[in-house]
């Protein structure tokens, strides 16, 4: 990395890295109506940036991280919480809503924030010791075999915490599966591989998966290969999970596109996700009848391993449910 800045906090010199010229007439031709002091922070690290000026569609990328003043828009059905997390807290850091698999917020922090994200409005605890307390819970929830490391970004975590809260997880016979969701192989692939060496020891003691959240195809790039490709030949499962965004990938070619880059670095589509119905991103909605329509599609263009599944979250339900 040519420059000391891992990411913008300011959109100001966000807008000064991409050239205030190009900024300005993406952020106009993708029909964002700038909102320069947004309730959710702006953060966007120097690596997206970099992939925003290389994109070929830089506006789907960009709709992605830049506040619009339709977040401050109140609808109907958008709500802080809008897929039962709170009600599925099981202490500070651990939230189950599935039988024999348990989530673990494992930090607040990610690599950027995603205009659309479902945990937006989520109340982070901060808890201290989160190994210590996911340790103490998983004595107890003996039926627990998969533990997911979601949050935020469990990447985030400094190397020290991240050892000690995957040392805590794996004292449990009871837990054979470790899944780490993270959007830093193409947010921040430095911090990534900084958790290289534990991640490369990992298979050795559990089932390994990685489920990355990818949503575009200029997202991937040579470093994300980097990344995947040194855990895939460490013995790691990689899946990727996209939400279906308005202007972002709501086009079959664009997905057929992800679908086959994913592949070519290791990556099979697991989920599309519809929505979630978090307060402030109701302009990313994409209609049920679209989204089944694009599915449709795409199934003919795609070998059956390569499309994914089209599903919502219910809160409440006792899995993800396909639409
Ligand atoms: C989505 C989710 C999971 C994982 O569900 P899968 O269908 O196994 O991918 C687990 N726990 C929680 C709380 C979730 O929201
Ligand atoms: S990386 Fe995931 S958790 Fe973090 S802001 Fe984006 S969608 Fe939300």
């Amino acid at each position: 990395m040519e420059d000391s800045v891992k990411a913008f906090t300011q959109i100001s010199d966000f807008f000064e890295y991409l050239g205030k010229d190009f900024a300005a007439k993406i952020a106009a031709s993708a029909g964002i109506d700038l909102d320069e002091t947004p309730t959710y922070p702006f953060n966007c690290s120097r690596h997206y940036a970099s992939l925003i000026k290389n994109a070929n569609d830089p506006e789907a990328l960009l709709r992605q991280v830049l506040p619009s003043k339709k977040e401050n828009e109140t609808v109907p059905g958008f709500v802080d919480d809008p897929v039962g997390d709170l009600p599925a807290g099981k202490c500070d850091s651990i939230i189950q809503k599935y039988d024999n698999r348990a989530l673990v917020v494992s930090t607040s922090a990610c690599g950027v924030r995603c205009r659309f994200c479902f945990r937006r409005n989520y109340p982070f605890q901060g808890v201290q010791d989160i190994a210590s307390e996911v340790s103490n819970w998983l004595d107890v929830h003996t039926d627990i075999w998969e533990v997911i490391l979601s949050g935020g970004d469990p990447l985030m975590l400094s190397p020290g915490k991240f050892r000690d809260l995957v040392e805590s997880i794996a004292m449990h016979s009871s837990v054979t599966t470790l899944r780490i969701h993270t959007r830093l192989p193409i947010m921040r692939p430095d911090l990534a591989m900084q958790h290289f060496e534990l991640l490369r020891e990992l298979p050795a003691r559990f089932e390994c998966v990685l489920v990355t959240h990818v949503n575009h195809p200029d997202e991937l790039d040579e470093e994300s290969q980097m990344v995947f490709g040194q855990l895939k030949f460490a013995g790691w499962t990689l899946l990727n999970q996209s939400a279906l965004l308005k202007g972002v990938n709501d086009s079959a070619e664009t997905l057929v596109k992800l679908s086959r880059r994913l592949f070519e670095q290791g990556v099979l589509p697991y989920y599309l996700h519809q929505l979630d119905h978090a307060k402030g991103v109701a302009h990313f909605e994409v209609s049920d009848d679209a989204a089944r329509d694009l599915i449709a599609k795409i199934r003919t263009k795609l070998p059956g391993y390569m499309v994914p599944k089209l599903v919502r979250e219910i809160a409440g339900e006792k899995s993800k449910t396909p639409v």
